[in-house]
């Protein structure tokens, strides 16, 4: 069989819409992709209209405002984790985490367990975040099963809330935005509550609804799972820490075991390393970030009582392990962009971001056709009145020299925290053009 030569950036091109799925598009009326050719700074290099240039110098440089889903945080060609990738490929790119064990994946737990609250102690190394989410919830129904409870098997989550594409996760997520329609007779059945009022808003009467919620089905919970202080791809809404207040203590008043997935908001993005130095939660998910936009890694962090508690289930282990759990390169450049996020002082990066989003989209706030504008530390959301023409809006940005990726009708940016001032201002002009055409 002879396959085509693909050369010149519009067979690329072709190939791809004839062969490739991209995230949530469709093989036979796909929307359009843009051919990147490489990235350095902040900037992706996207190859001409036509698609023809595949030089990466030869490009056109635009700002990725998305940090390639919030996880280019340190930006890309960055030299130390270039350096650590390329050390760590010296020695031994891949080897099998079962009966063996290797130095990246012990330092980076290490690790891990120190920047985590305390009482988070042990780690278990996934592949991608939703593997991490759905080991975090394994990790619950076995602790319940080790104290004796089989039959708490259902979870409590959010509305508007998102947790991955796999189907643990998609039960998890939403039940109206989320995929639940299509896969209701396949998922499994949990329990929701509402979403959490704004900062701002009347956290008690939410707290009184979720305690009903809960204490009408306590006897079959095994958890809650919550994304702390975001919701992200569920909508981008920002809520009050206290609603973690009182998801923890309904969760210790009912012998719950609470999950946080921090996986778009752990390490800087929120403005504290993690939410969950504020509230402790019993297992902890960390993704997207972790490598620096490098490799797919997670990590599903839990308690010394949920995993003693897991060894009592029956099975006295764990049942999970991925091929490619604990990875040591992923592992090596992750302890690399941990290394640079606390040198180069990822709190004032933070701030400085968080303070350009806001100086530059808050005037946007009360313009025609914009519901909300929503800063949060590095994050900058401008919420539309009508689902946005995703089409416009990008070709909007582009023309201003910015790459976003807006949904629903929301067009959001959470740029690499070293984004310059002047590169923020882009930004913020390229978010207002998409909002008024998009
Ligand atoms: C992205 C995301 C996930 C899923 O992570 P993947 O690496 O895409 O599998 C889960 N939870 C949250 C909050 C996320 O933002």
């Amino acid at each position: 069989m002879s396959l085509p030569t693909l050369d010149r950036g519009t067979d690329l091109l072709a190939f791809d819409r004839e062969h490739l799925w991209h995230p949530y598009t469709s093989m036979t009326d796909p929307a359009p992709v843009r051919l990147v050719t490489g990235a350095e700074g902040v900037r992706l290099w996207l190859a001409d209209r036509d698609g023809v240039s595949t030089s990466p110098t030869s490009g056109v440089p635009v700002i990725d405002a998305m940090s390639s889903w919030w996880s280019a945080i340190h930006g890309y060609r960055v030299p130390e984790l270039d350096a650590a990738l390329a050390d760590q490929a010296g020695r031994m790119a891949h080897v099998m985490f079962g009966g063996l064990t290797h130095s990246p994946a012990i330092e980076l737990a290490e690790r891990l367990v120190s920047i985590t609250p305390e009482p988070l102690q042990h780690v278990f190394l996934a592949d991608s975040g939703s593997v991490s989410v759905e080991v975090a919830i394994k990790m619950a129904l076995q602790s319940q099963r080790g104290r004796g409870r089989p039959e708490r098997t259902r979870l409590l989550s959010l509305r508007g809330g998102y947790h991955g594409d796999t189907f643990g996760c998609m039960s998890v997520c939403d039940p109206v935005g989320g995929m639940h329609t299509m896969f209701a007779d396949v998922l499994a059945q949990q329990v929701f509550a509402d979403r959490p009022p704004a900062p701002g808003g009347d956290v008690e009467t939410w707290a009184e609804g979720v305690r009903r919620v809960v204490a009408a089905h306590a006897h079959e919970l095994a958890g809650i799972v919550v994304e702390p202080r975001l919701q992200g791809a569920g909508g981008m809404w920002v809520y009050d820490d206290r609603c973690l207040v009182v998801l923890r203590e309904i969760a210790d008043e009912h012998g719950l075991v609470l999950i946080f997935d921090e996986i778009a908001t752990g390490l800087g993005r929120t403005g504290s390393l993690f939410v969950s130095s504020q509230v402790t939660p019993d297992i902890l998910c960390i993704g997207k970030a972790l490598t620096g936009g490098y490799l797919t890694l997670a990590a599903a962090l839990t308690t010394s009582e949920v995993a003693h508690s897991i060894s009592r289930s029956e099975s006295g282990v764990l049942m999970h392990g991925p091929t490619f759990m604990g990875n040591p390169l992923a592992c090596a450049v992750a302890l690399a962009s941990l290394d640079l996020l606390a040198a180069r002082g990822w709190e004032q990066d933070v701030a400085r971001v968080s303070a350009g989003l806001a100086a530059g989209l808050a005037p946007l706030a009360g313009a025609p056709g914009i519901e909300d504008v929503r800063i949060l530390g590095a994050v900058g959301v401008v919420q539309l009145d009508r689902p946005v023409d995703v089409v416009r809006a990008t070709d909007a940005a582009l023309r201003e020299g910015v790459w976003i990726r807006p949904f629903r009708n929301l067009i959001y940016t959470m740029p690499p925290y070293v984004t310059s001032d002047a590169d923020l201002a882009l930004i913020c002009r390229a978010v207002a053009a998409a909002a008024e055409v998009g």
